[in-house]
């Protein structure tokens, strides 16, 4: 049985539009996927430290087999792949994230894994481009996607011209 999923990436080192249009097609590849669908490429100012580069943000939508933590294996190994340090310093600069941000209706509060992702309410780079793909998204708990949009300023963000990440 397949769920539908959204994960957000973002990147800000290494040519990220490029390091987006590699992840949606590694995504795609996972085995028991299917790519549905991905936002245009926007742009963001960092969050926390300001000494870095803006990042590339989209979002992406998945139909996956996958069982979530496996899923977030997966999308580790990814971010791996394509060249991403873990270092101790939070929100540091970074060649890719990837990050579940809807797995079906599921609401997951395990160690390693939080779904829906914890500060997707807050974040324009998630919300906006969550909202291109499915307009008319209700969250697990019953609140509209377009609700949440109403009360999240959009921080700068800006689509960049010309750019999906699906290439
Ligand atoms: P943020 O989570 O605020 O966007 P980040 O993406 O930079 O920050 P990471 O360093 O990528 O944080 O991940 C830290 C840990 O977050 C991961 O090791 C993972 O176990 C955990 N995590 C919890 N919930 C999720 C989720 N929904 N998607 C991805 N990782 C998650
Ligand atoms: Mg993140
Ligand atoms: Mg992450």
């Amino acid at each position: 049985m397949s769920t539908r999923c959204y994960i957000g990436l973002g990147s800000n080192q290494a040519d990220p539009a490029a390091q987006l249009r590699q992840a949606c097609a590694a995504l795609g590849a996972l085995p028991g996927s299917r790519l549905i669908g991905c936002s245009q490429l926007y742009a963001s100012a960092p969050m926390g430290p300001q000494d870095q580069p803006d990042y590339v943000n989209a979002v992406a939508c998945l139909e996956t087999s996958i069982p979530p933590l496996t899923l977030l294996d997966e999308l580790q190994r990814i971010e791996q792949q394509q060249g991403r340090a873990r270092k101790a310093e939070r929100w540091g600069p970074r060649t890719l994230d990837l990050d579940i941000l809807l797995y079906g209706t599921q609401q997951i509060a395990s160690e390693r894994l939080q779904v829906p992702h914890y500060h997707m309410h807050a974040r324009a780079f998630v919300l906006y481009p969550l909202a291109e793909l499915e307009p008319e998204l209700i969250m697990p708990d019953g609140t509209p996607l377009q609700q949440l949009l109403q009360k999240c300023p959009a921080q700068g963000l800006r689509a960049l011209a010309d750019a999906s990440a699906q290439g």
